[in-house]
């Protein structure tokens, strides 16, 4: 469903151009929960920016489903983004001046169609993950946990195709961490979702499908959990961590 081929990425700093995407190609499946992981620096967030089309790529291809997103224009894109995509970052960026549901409803107000259907999906949403209860609640007043997983509903608003995430455990404890990580895992199961997760965090990856490890532009490794245990997973993604340090 998402296909990345051979992309590159730079930035000039001054005279001096640091390339960091190498050339990077993988695949993601229909309803798979997939992490990127890799040490600070390694490009992941460049990586999902490219993916999302938030900055261009210098060389390579992206293609969502059948679509080549380099070739879209600008208001195709946006249609994308809003409609196919579903984006969930480390510091939540909900409005404050919103409501937990009236931000969960936002993408499809933006979208500009919300319908009974439209509510009727945010309350279910809200049910999934816990979050019914604090409905009329502003961002101030809920916990980071309740922040993050508002986040992940609002993500799933407009059925998206895929969600991509950036760190979104970064800013929580693991009490709340493990709420989120839940609440991808119920958005896979309960409702198709396919989740594209970038993190440094080894605990939030052990619960994926696949692991896929970059080092140095491009990918180094990629790991399935398979049958596997999610501890016993954990321990194997630390056993490469440990190996690609060694290297
Ligand atoms: P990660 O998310 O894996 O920590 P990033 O993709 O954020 O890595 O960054 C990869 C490298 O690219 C880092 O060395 C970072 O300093 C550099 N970088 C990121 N964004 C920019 C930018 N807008 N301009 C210049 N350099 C950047
Ligand atoms: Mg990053």
């Amino acid at each position: 469903m998402l296909t990345v081929k051979d992309l590159h990425k730079s930035y000039q700093a001054g005279k001096v151009t640091y390339e960091v995407l190498k050339g990077v190609s993988l695949q993601v499946e229909k309803g798979e929960f997939v992490a990127v992981m890799g040490p600070s620096g390694s490009g992941k967030t460049t990586l999902l920016n490219c993916i999302s089309c938030y900055i261009p790529a210098d060389s390579g291809t992206i293609t969502l489903e059948d679509m080549e997103l380099a070739y879209l224009g600008e208001d195709a894109l946006a249609k994308v983004r809003n409609e196919q995509l579903g984006f969930v970052f480390q510091d939540f960026l909900l409005l404050d001046g919103l409501t937990v549901g009236e931000n969960i409803l936002l993408p499809a107000i933006i979208g500009g169609k919300i319908t009974s259907q439209t509510e009727k999906r945010a309350e279910q949403l809200c049910d999934v993950f816990g979050i019914g209860h604090i409905r009329d609640k502003y961002p101030a007043e809920i916990s980071g946990g309740e922040k993050q997983r508002t986040a992940v509903a609002r993500a799933l608003i407009n059925h998206p195709l895929l969600i991509l995430a950036d760190e979104p455990t970064g800013n929580l404890d693991s009490k709340s961490s493990r709420a989120v990580i839940r609440s991808f895992e119920q958005a896979k199961d309960t409702l198709g979702a396919t989740i594209f997760m970038v993190t440094h965090d080894s605990f939030a990856a052990s619960f994926c499908d696949r692991v896929i490890i970059l080092r140095d532009g491009v990918v180094w490794k990629t790991l399935e959990r398979g049958r596997a245990d999610r501890t016993v997973f954990q321990d194997r993604l630390l056993d490469a961590i440990r190996e690609m340090g060694k290297e």
